[in-house]
């Protein structure tokens, strides 16, 4: 029996990740969960799952709510201080981190531990914070598994393989709801079109990201960190089905690539049970239906997020903290109307050419970057 806590667990994810352990309660007991201000929501997860503890983490929303959890025995943490005490403790042996936001960062720092598995989905952790998760993963033993559909594609095509044999991996895009559209009507996209992701359905800030093509920028900076890569043989390739999940390219010649119906329920079930597979019952893909796999190479002029993220990537350092951050806050004010489409990927590339960078020695000093390039975005709009 493994003991799961799983952080962020009334979202996409997470929710998605409750079904997968629903389906195998023989392997996993839920130790732990905490939600951000959807109190309704975690104590249903709470009657049914019965946890230890709960963190909420926005406060206010706990009002009036913590006597419902006394009442079926659970323990009520709140606000971030609740969230880090969880990721702290000792009795789990598999932390998900489903989180969203570079808020994901220091409760995957505290739940790394030895012969602990962390399995990430909140890929921020490692784009801001890849050097010092990386490494502090290896010195304690501890082990992380990437739930992110594409980097648990290159995880299932690289086993049984030597890291000396990989030419390039080739990430996957679907290339979002403006794959088609000319960059001239960028100015006029509402927050409803972007939010309209035509393969997979996810939270809001990941579907903007979809939409800005940031999403898949993160995600090259993470398979730096996942598989110790460098940047030109990170690639991406745009395959608007989101049938193959990613490919593996090797020296030979020969490509390796991961197959299956857009559905998170699968990478999350191989992050609980890798190395091993476990029967599932989700939908399959069926190669008879399948109309047609098509490929294009991606517009680097149209969605300036992707290139700014491979130009962050090789600056190193504080850069992708900085892009992450400006990212976040620009995603935030476009949902709320404060700015359009087309001013996302310029006020990243104006807080990346504005930050004053100067090292980057341990994670308080990247907190502070992350704070300087929100503060910066939200000075550009007064
Ligand atoms: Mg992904």
């Amino acid at each position: 029996m493994k003991r799961v806590a799983i952080l962020g667990s009334t979202g996409s994810i997470g929710r998605s990740c409750l079904e997968v352990i629903e389906q195998q309660r023989e392997r996993f007991q839920v130790q732990y969960l905490s939600a951000n201000g959807n109190v309704e929501r975690l104590l249903d997860q709470a009657r049914k799952f019965r946890p230890k503890a709960v963190a909420v983490l926005k406060e206010s929303d706990i009002a009036g709510h913590s006597g419902e959890f006394n009442k079926i025995g659970v323990e009520l943490l709140a606000g971030f201080d609740g969230l880090l005490e969880i990721s702290r403790r000792d009795d789990m042996d598999i932390v998900v981190n489903a989180l969203v936001g570079a808020v994901g960062l220091l409760p995957t720092l505290n739940a790394l531990k030895p012969h602990r598995r962390i399995a990430l989905a909140n890929k921020e952790t490692l784009v801001i914070g890849g050097q010092f998760v990386m490494a502090r993963a290896k010195e304690l033993g501890a082990e992380i598994i990437p739930i992110d559909s594409e980097h648990s594609a290159l995880l299932q095509c690289l086993a049984g393989e030597n890291a000396e044999s990989i030419a390039a991996v080739i990430l996957t895009a679907s290339g979002g709801p403006f794959r088609k559209r000319a960059i001239e009507e960028f100015a006029k996209v509402t927050p409803e079109q972007a939010l309209n992701h035509p393969n997979w359905n996810m939270g809001k800030k990941i579907t903007i990201d979809s939409a800005t093509l940031m999403n898949k920028g993160l995600e090259v900076i993470e398979a730096h960190w996942l598989f110790n890569l460098e940047t030109s043989k990170i690639k991406v390739v745009i395959h608007p089905q989101s049938i193959i999940h990613s490919m593996v390219e090797f020296r030979d010649g020969s490509i390796k690539a991961q197959l299956g119906l857009p559905d998170m329920r699968l990478p999350i079930q191989y992050a609980l049970t890798y190395p091993d597979r476990l029967p599932a019952t989700f939908p399959r893909l069926d190669f008879c239906k399948l109309k047609e796999l098509t490929f294009e190479a991606p517009d680097f002029e149209k969605f300036r997020c992707l290139k700014l993220s491979y130009e962050a990537l090789e600056s190193g350092g504080a850069a992708p903290a900085v892009l992450n951050a400006a990212n976040e806050e620009a995603v935030h004010l476009f949902l709320n109307r404060k700015i359009g489409f087309q001013q996302i990927p310029q006020l990243v590339e104006n807080a990346l050419s504005e930050c004053r960078f100067n090292g980057l020695h341990d994670v308080e000093q990247l907190l502070e970057y992350d704070h300087w390039s929100r503060e910066f975005v939200r000075s550009k709009l007064i």
